[in-house]
C-alpha cells in the first residue's frame, strides 16, 4: 500500500544494461508537496532513475506507482498525461520561436488544441492571457517577443521551466536545473523553483549542494546504483558513506 501523502513510489527498481546493474533495488518514496533531491557522484545512476520514472526506460524489475496508480508498464506520454512531467537537461524549447510563442505552444498542447479545427479567437485569447501570466511570473516580460535562442543561459532555463509549468504538472522532474549557471542565475532559478513548487511536488537531480541544502526537504543519495543515505541535508551530510562518496563534503 502507498501512504496517502506519497505521490511517487518506486519499489525494488532495478535496471540492467547488458549484465551491468546501473540501478539496484532502489526503493524511493517522494512525499506529496515536497522538493526532493536525488544526488550522487557521476555514474551513480541518477539519470537512469529519472529515465525509469518517466518511462523512457523500462525497468528490468520493480514497480513504480504515481498518484495511486501502477504506471510500471505505461508509455512516457501516458505518464506525462497523468501529471508526471520532466523538464529536460537539454532545453526542450523551440529556439526560433519567441518566449510568448514557446509558452503558447505548450499551453495549446496542454489544452489539446494541436489541430486548427479547435481554435477559436476566444480560446486563443485565454491562452494568451495565461501565457502572459507565466511570462510575468518568471520575470520574462521584457523578453516576450525575443526568440528563445537569443536569451541568456539562465533565462533559457527559466523559459524551459515556464513551458513545463504550462503543462500544469502535478509533479515536476528537473534534471540539473542549475547546470552551467553563474551565481545570479542560480539565485533566480532557486526562486523560480520555489514558486513552481507551490501546490506541486518536485524531484530534482542537482550537483550544487548549497542549492540542495537551501531548497530541498528530502535528499536521496545514490552511489553505484544503490541508495546509501536519505533524509534532510543535515542527516545525509553527516553520513560517513556520503562523506566518503563526496570526499571532503
Ligand atoms: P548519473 O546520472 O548518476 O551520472 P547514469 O544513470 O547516467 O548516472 O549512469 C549509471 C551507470 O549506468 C553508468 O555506469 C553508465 O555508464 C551506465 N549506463 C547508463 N546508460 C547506459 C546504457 N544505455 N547502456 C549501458 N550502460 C549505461
Amino acid at each position: 500500500m502507498t501512504a496517502p501523502d506519497t505521490i511517487l513510489q518506486a519499489q525494488g527498481l532495478t535496471k540492467e544494461f547488458l549484465g551491468f546493474l546501473a540501478v539496484k533495488d532502489v526503493n524511493l518514496s517522494v512525499k506529496r508537496g515536497s522538493i526532493h533531491a536525488l544526488i550522487g557522484p557521476n555514474g551513480a545512476g541518477k539519470t537512469t532513475v529519472f529515465n525509469l520514472l518517466t518511462k523512457f526506460l523500462t525497468p528490468s524489475s520493480g514497480t513504480i506507482r504515481f498518484d495511486g496508480v501502477d504506471v510500471t508498464r505505461e508509455q512516457p506520454a501516458a505518464v506525462a498525461r497523468r501529471g508526471l512531467v520532466r523538464s529536460f537537461q537539454i532545453s526542450a524549447t523551440f529556439p526560433h520561436l519567441t518566449v510568448l510563442e514557446n509558452i503558447r505552444v505548450a499551453l495549446q498542447r496542454r489544452a489539446g488544441l494541436a489541430t486548427q479545427f479547435w481554435r477559436s479567437d476566444k480560446v486563443l485569447r485565454q491562452l494568451d492571457a495565461r501565457a502572459r501570466e507565466l511570462i510575468a511570473d518568471f520575470k520574462l516580460d521584457i523578453y516576450t517577443d525575443t526568440p528563445a535562442v537569443d536569451l541568456s543561459y539562465g533565462r533559457k532555463r527559466a523559459l524551459e521551466i515556464a513551458t513545463t509549468l504550462a503543462l500544469d504538472p502535478t509533479m515536476l522532474l528537473l534534471d540539473e536545473p542549475m547546470a552551467g549557471m553563474g551565481h545570479e542565475d542560480i539565485d533566480r532559478v532557486v526562486e523560480l523553483i520555489r514558486k513552481a513548487a507551490v501546490g506541486r511536488t518536485i524531484l530534482m537531480v542537482e550537483h550544487n549542494l548549497s542549492v540542495v541544502s537551501n531548497l530541498c526537504d528530502t535528499i536521496t543519495v545514490l552511489q553505484r546504483g544503490e541508495i546509501i543515505a536519505e533524509g534532510d541535508y543535515a542527516t545525509v551530510s553527516e553520513n560517513p558513506r556520503v562523506r566518503e562518496a563526496y570526499m571532503g563534503m
